[in-house]
């Protein structure tokens, strides 16, 4: 491709409204452009990036013998009302009506277009087991788009759906995408981990989200420093012992505390150690009034709550809901003397407090020396808080630390939910008709663009590794007026295209310094500079991942590349 004519317009400085690198370096480099909020388009350079992610994903999935297709981004919402997600999807489905009235989604995913259509066409186990996927645009009304393609409201994802007569077959389909997901994020050159996360029900690991480490992510990660353990912690199991100090139990009493009402406060106001504190957090479960304690130096995990409780629906009660239950505002809030209907469950380590300190449900005070069984009951002790760095990693190796990490792909085991709800139904051996048994596997394909940028830059600009470059090599003619330069360049080209290489040619009539510039913003892996030296048919390579330089004559140039390309 030739620069001159090329749509690759790059930017000197930062655009002020991006936040984070990969969306500055993405519009400063020409790969995308804004149209409105979480809407982009890709320049030429940015679609070939994303081609190029979108290959390593029909290759590996083509591998594990999934079968492509596509569906339509438009889906009537009787489908939706079938499977129930109609009314609970909420702002972030795009509907939209045609002429005659008709209510319509753009797609944020297709489960349900999906369970139709093997529902209509597949109908013995002797088809099954069966995998599908496209790689298609999809549509979120996202409540805060926001770091360019990581987060839009249009985005490009590979969908997978697996169909199987048995739950072991769901197990092999799901390791088989796994296993591909694994090579995909290993052959975009990411630094990333599977994490267990939350399914939505109690326990077990049917789902996996994949995750790019990064610090911009808005996951956090709880990992095992010395073994594979790594989950959301979301999820991640604390697995503590908890040892009740043998300190004389004294007498409990209210004492003033004007003014203090976080934990830090409250603990310095009383000269004692968080971990004596009792925090008490007011939540709406289901409806339902619910008293969660956590220790001072613990936060509760609502998705903890909500699996306890086996609940749809978890939120901290507003400032009236508190005032409406607890007669006092949040910051006074403790377990002792409660309204009959709230209910009071509590994290494990509470039941090791002695002597412990709570809100004494009245403004400004708080109640000292509190024993828990004597002063407050508690319903159900559990596992209701995150985990902390620091805390025995849950499969017994090694010690929990936290890195935020961007997801990029998730698998997910969904059982019989959709093929129940829209009737796709099979004949097994015996003549029985079944449910299928679905699993379903997204990669967000535009997001992983993205975040490669974000593994792979410097402060010159991208750092493409060669599996996703969006071309292999550039030739930067210093001085296109120079006719031996030109030449050569010109050659150059044409015998590297000619050896099958991806090449950009910068014809451009552009001051060096120019080129150079854009040549690192760009961030192809190897830029051959056309210079003094054209006239002896030598060359300058650069490798742009490290910044190494070697003169190498024209001769053996594609030996030279091909080992560096690898
Ligand atoms: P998130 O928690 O980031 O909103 P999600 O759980 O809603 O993601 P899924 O429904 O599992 O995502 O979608 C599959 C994949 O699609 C995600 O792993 C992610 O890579 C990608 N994805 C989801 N939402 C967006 C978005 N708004 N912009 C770009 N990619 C997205
Ligand atoms: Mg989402």
């Amino acid at each position: 491709m030739r620069q001159s004519t090329y749509l690759a317009p790059t930017l000197r400085d930062n655009p002020s409204d991006a936040e984070v690198k990969s969306h500055q370096l993405m519009l400063r480099a020409g790969l995308i452009r804004q149209s409105t909020s979480g809407v982009y388009s890709y320049l030429p350079l940015g679609l070939k990036v994303l081609q190029k992610v979108e290959n390593i994903i029909r290759e590996e999935m083509n591998r594990t013998g999934a079968q492509e297709l596509l569906m339509p981004a438009i889906q009537p919402a009787e489908l939706w009302r079938e499977s129930g997600r109609w009314d609970v999807y909420g702002p972030e489905l795009m509907r939209l009506n045609d002429r005659h009235g008709r209510e319509f989604a753009l797609g944020p995913t297709h489960e349900e277009v999906i369970t139709t259509i093997v529902k209509d066409e597949v109908h013995s186990y002797k088809k099954l087991p069966m995998t599908l996927y496209q790689i298609q645009n999809k549509f979120r009304d996202e409540r805060r788009p926001r770091f360019g393609v990581l987060r839009s409201r249009e985005f490009l994802m590979k969908d997978a759906y697996s169909f199987d007569s048995n739950t072991e077959g769901l197990d092999e389909s799901y390791n088989k995408m796994y296993d591909a997901y694994t090579r995909i994020f290993t052959r975009c050159g990411l630094d990333f981990r599977a994490v267990e996360a939350d399914s939505g029900a109690i326990g077990g690991t049917d789902t996996h989200e994949f995750m790019v480490l990064s610090e911009i992510g808005e996951d956090t990660i709880a990992y095992s420093d010395s073994s594979d353990y790594a989950a959301n912690i979301e999820i991640a199991e604390v697995n503590v012992t908890y040892v009740k100090s043998n300190e004389e139990v004294k007498d409990v009493e209210v004492v003033a505390t004007p003014g203090q009402k976080s934990i830090q406060d409250v603990a310095t106001f009383l000269n004692v150690s968080e971990e004596k504190l009792i925090k008490s957090l007011l939540f709406i479960v289901d409806d339902k009034p619910v008293l969660v304690l956590v220790r001072g130096d613990h936060e509760v995990n609502d998705v903890k709550v909500k699996h306890l409780f086996d609940a749809q629906l978890v939120e901290m009660a507003t400032e009236e809901e508190t005032k409406k239950w607890m007669n006092v505002i949040p910051g006074y809030l403790g377990p002792i003397d409660l309204h009959d209907d709230i209910t009071v469950v509590a994290d494990r380590a509470i039941e090791a407090i002695v002597n412990g300190v709570c809100g004494a449900n009245e403004m400004d005070k708080h109640a000292v020396n509190v024993n828990v069984g004597r002063d407050f009951k508690v319903q159900e002790f559990a596992d209701l808080r995150n985990i902390k760095q620091g805390d025995p990693s849950p499969d017994g190796i090694g010690v929990i630390q936290f890195k935020e990490g961007i997801e990029v792909g998730h698998v997910f085991k969904l059982g019989t939910k959709y093929s129940e709800a829209l009737g796709a139904m099979f004949l097994d051996e015996n003549g029985k008709n079944q449910p299928m048994i679905m699993g379903c596997y997204g990669i967000g394909v535009s997001r992983t663009v993205a975040a490669i940028v974000e593994q792979h830059h410097d402060e010159d600009g991208i750092v493409w590794p060669s599996t996703v470059s969006p071309f292999d090599i550039h030739v930067v003619p210093v001085n296109m007026k120079q006719e031996d330069q030109k030449i050569l360049a010109e050659e150059l080209y044409e015998s590297l295209k000619t050896a099958r290489f991806d090449v950009l040619l910068d014809d451009r009539p552009e001051r060096p310094g120019v080129k150079f510039k854009d040549a690192d913003l760009f961030g192809l892996p190897i830029r051959v500079t056309v210079g003094k030296k054209a006239n002896e048919g030598i060359v300058e390579c650069k490798i742009r991942k490290t910044g190494e330089t070697e003169e190498v004559h024209k001769d053996s140039l594609v030996q030279f590349i091909e080992k560096h390309l690898g």
